[in-house]
């Protein structure tokens, strides 16, 4: 039975409240104020129900942002110069900072850091905090925010974006409607903006059916795991302390490192990125981390204290080469959607929020014009083209490509880059879907059986702890947002060629195989997922469509 919808009409819908879109929403509110007391109003922009309107998937604002960063203040600077006195929330300043490599029991202090990587004054933040700051302040200008609300699915007429279907409320788990179902609106804009962090997953949509990555390298992750601690006062690690590791425990073949950092004198914010691109299909970034921890230096700062919130998310990290292109007929794409983020720094709010600012220039120059075709969106690009933020990316277009082969590989071509304005040997580096780099089980014998990781439950974790530790809450009877295209494939291919990789790359056990007498058993524990993407990016088969859950489930990253 078709569902009838009610239909909203907004001018600008941006989907995702996360530094990028409320960027985006702050900056088109500034610009229309603007030209209102300079009587300069005309199109779309003259109307007095003029609309500018976010929808999260989080129940509030800044849940599901998940981010133990220094911010690099640039883009806030140029969006809210005065931040600081309108009181954002800022942990320390940076005052002492280091990058070590890391064997599996000692540790040295690389001695040439790049001067695009000091992080000196810099303020680290909880971007949970300061993305709900950012809600609070587009609210104040008038933007309509709706949290606990995802995008399900693109409206796209005669190749025009449209807008977004929201989620259906009140389904159960097979799909039919219960006493308190609520139908998901038809959100119709002049212009939509995405903001969805990576791998969105209407963003995966348009990138295909518009073919926005044509003649683009392949977006490629990483999966970053992080806890928050609260540490006894007076432990040698001062507030503003931020510390960088490569090495162990990823070892010489897996691009990916650490980081430590002092939030004030009793919190350390920590956690280990891994790269997707693994050959191992029983790479486990969550076992990683537990293993990063247990490494003297680490386990001695965080002795007698106490593990406060987890999480997990993918980073998007294929750089230049691999941002699709950014508008088209009513839509532009912001932040990490459209691949915003420094891989050689691990940074991307700075550059996720000017590229909200652009965005929002294109919509209101193009909403004051009554013109939000592709041609007029095309202003983004041409701002992007000439930015600080293109200068930026384009200076590490080929680093995390360079490390597929390895660290030592990747840390020559480094050097090479930042000597040649990031060229190095290659002048672009071209690479593959990282679940194309794991190998078969079957193919390979030199990889060892993984040893059982013990969790003693004070300094290590196991997933399901962990998950508690995320706040992670979810409907029980939904439909599956995690959706395996061909199950035979798990049961019958998928053991033998790659050992069921779901239950290893997955942070969050979602994905419980089981070998019962009757044959082997998959069981999709939804409710655990902290909405990671991580099984979207590499299952090897491509064949899990993660998908929202009803609006409002999913983790709550307070004072992540
Ligand atoms: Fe991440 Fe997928 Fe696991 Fe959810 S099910 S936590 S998205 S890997």
């Amino acid at each position: 039975m078709e569902i009838q919808r009610d239909s909203m009409e907004v001018d600008v819908l941006i989907v995702g409240a996360g530094p990028a879109g409320l960027a985006t929403a702050i900056h088109i509110a500034d610009l229309v104020q603007k030209l209102k007391s300079d009587n300069a109003l005309k199109g779309h922009l003259a109307s007095d129900e003029f609309t500018i309107m976010v929808i999260e998937k989080g129940a509030e604002v800044g849940d599901h942002i998940l981010s133990g960063a220094v911010l690099d203040p640039r883009g806030l600077d140029e969006l809210i110069p005065d931040w600081i006195n309108m009181g954002a929330p800022v942990e320390s300043m940076v005052t002492n900072e280091a990058l070590y490599f890391m064997t599996k029991r000692g540790r040295f202090k690389i001695p040439y850091v790049p001067p695009s990587m000091d992080n000196h004054g810099y303020y680290t933040i909880s971007l949970q905090k300061m993305v709900k700051w950012l809600g609070s302040v587009a609210e104040e200008k008038g933007v309509d925010i709706y949290a606990g609300m995802a995008g399900m699915t693109p409206i796209i007429e005669d190749g025009i974006f449209k807008g977004v279907i929201t989620d259906d409320k009140g389904l159960d788990k097979d799909g039919n409607q219960k006493s308190t179902f609520e139908p998901g609106i038809e959100l119709r804009a002049r212009v939509t903006v995405l903001s969805e962090g990576p791998h969105g997953s209407i963003t995966k949509q348009v990138l295909s059916k518009l073919a926005l990555n044509k003649g683009k390298n392949p977006q490629i992750f990483v999966t970053g795991v992080k806890e928050l601690w609260e540490i006894p006062k007076g432990r040698v690690i001062n507030a503003g302390t931020v510390y960088h590791t490569l090495g162990f425990p990823l070892g010489m073949n897996l691009f990916g490192g650490g980081w430590i950092y002092a939030q004030d004198e009793t919190h350390i914010s920590m956690g280990l990125v891994t790269s997707l691109s693994y050959k191992d299909p029983r790479t486990d970034p969550h076992a990683k981390f537990q293993e990063f921890k247990e490494h003297p230096w680490v386990s001695s700062l965080l002795r007698d204290g106490k593990m406060l919130k987890y999480g997990a998310k993918t980073i998007s990290e294929g750089g230049y080469f691999a941002m699709p292109k950014l508008y088209h007929d009513g839509l532009m794409l912001v932040g990490e959607s459209a691949g915003f983020l420094n891989s050689m720094r691990l940074k991307g709010i700075h550059l996720g929020i000017k590229s909200g600012m652009m965005a929002a220039e294109a919509a209101v120059k193009g909403l004051g014009n009554e013109d939000t075709s592709a041609s007029s969106l095309k202003h983004y690009d041409d701002l992007f083209e000439n930015s600080w933020a293109k200068d930026e990316l384009w200076k590490v277009r080929n680093f995390h490509q360079s490390y597929e082969n390895g660290l030592i590989g990747g840390m020559i071509n480094t050097a090479a880059q930042i000597l040649t304005g990031g060229r190095g040997f290659s002048s672009r580096i071209s690479t593959q879907p990282d679940h194309k780099h794991t190998s078969k089980l079957t193919e390979k014998t030199e990889y060892a059986e993984p040893v059982a990781q013990k969790f003693d439950g004070e300094l290590t974790f196991d997933k399901l702890t962990d998950v508690y530790a995320s706040g992670t809450k979810h409907e029980e009877n939904q439909p599956c947002h995690l959706q395996i295209l061909d199950t035979s494939i798990c049961v019958d291919k998928c053991p033998e060629e790659y050992g069921n990789p779901c239950q290893h790359f997955c942070p969050a056990a979602v994905y419980d195989i089981t070998r019962e007498e009757s044959g082997i058993k998959l069981q999709i524990n939804a409710s655990n997922c902290v909405h990671c993407k991580t099984c979207d990016i590499a299952d090897p088969y491509g064949i899990i469509n993660w998908v929202p859950p009803e609006g409002g489930g999913g983790p709550v990253y307070s004072g992540m």
